[in-house]
């Protein structure tokens, strides 16, 4: 079973801002080292999702096709690139079960994706099938670097769950991270981790409180309805006292972390 995105598929950006100069810094990590060795790179994005990481990449000219199980985000991002989109395909697929060629692009990118996949190992043996060799494997991620107002307002929404008797469970992506990592270590690939972007954004307590309340964040969908909608209220209780000015913005410090594996 996969998560379905459909329901947050047009305010999803909200939750994954990228300034443009962070989203053209990462364009740029991406498409160095593929342009280095192949003449006309074609790049294949899975979980392509809105189009933040392939619109920019889309926007240098590149060949690019997206691939996600989602027809809601295939649709925004079709929105984003109307007009630029000669060279582009978007396809619903599974990422498990690709349908290309074998070694048909230069580079596979996935980002935020792998968690999202139980049996991920398909999905990883599918990406590795259909790059060619020499092509780049990318996974990428924002992680955020610093404690913010943020992080503490999710703490304490997870500390109101477990006063009701809900274990709230975090941290599915780095623990998938590793395994992703350690998957193609011994296959033998050396992945290479760096830090390609960094930025800060700002953020009103209200607007945390929103995106938790929308269910904006795949890690909320766990939380039956039952337990949510108290936990809230509990929660915007809290907020009120301890933020005056609920638009009063914070700062969140971020990086977006690109993982690269070339392969042989
Ligand atoms: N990569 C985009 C980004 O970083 O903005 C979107 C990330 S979003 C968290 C994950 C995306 O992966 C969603 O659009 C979802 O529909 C898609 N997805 C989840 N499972 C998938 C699968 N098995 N095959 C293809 N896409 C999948």
């Amino acid at each position: 079973m996969t998560l379905n995105f459909g329901r947050v598929a047009y305010a999803y950006d909200r939750t994954r801002y990228h300034p443009p100069e962070v989203s053209g810094r990462i364009a740029t990590a991406i498409i160095a080292p593929v342009e280095d060795r192949f003449r006309e790179p074609v790049f294949l994005e899975l979980g392509v999702g809105t189009g933040r990481v392939g619109v920019p990449i889309i926007a240098r000219g590149h060949k690019f096709v997206g691939v996600d199980v989602s027809p809601a985000m295939l649709e925004v991002m079709r929105y984003k690139i109307a007009g630029v989109a000669r060279k582009v395909r978007l396809v619903e697929a599974d990422a498990r079960s690709l349908p290309f060629a074998k070694d048909s692009f230069h580079a596979v990118i996935g980002v935020h994706l792998w968690h999202l996949i139980p049996d991920w190992q398909r999905a990883l043996l599918e990406a590795l099938r259909v790059l060619a060799p020499g092509g780049m494997l990318y996974e990428g991620w924002d992680v955020s670097t610093g404690p913010s107002e943020d992080w503490n307002i999710q703490e304490r929404w997870r500390e109101l769950l477990a006063e009701m008797g809900y274990e709230l469970k975090r941290g599915a992506h780095t623990r998938r991270l590793d395994e992703v990592e350690r998957a193609l270590e011994q296959l033998g690939l050396e992945p290479q981790t760096q830090a390609v972007a960094e930025w800060v954004e700002e953020r009103t307590p209200r607007q945390t409180m929103e995106i938790l309340e929308e269910r904006l964040y795949s890690y909320t969908w766990q939380v039956p309805p039952e337990v949510f909608r108290p936990s809230i209220e509990r929660l915007w209780a809290w907020v009120q006292e301890t933020y005056p000015d609920l638009d009063q913005p914070y700062p969140i410090p971020w990086k977006f972390m690109l993982r690269s594996t070339r392969l042989p």
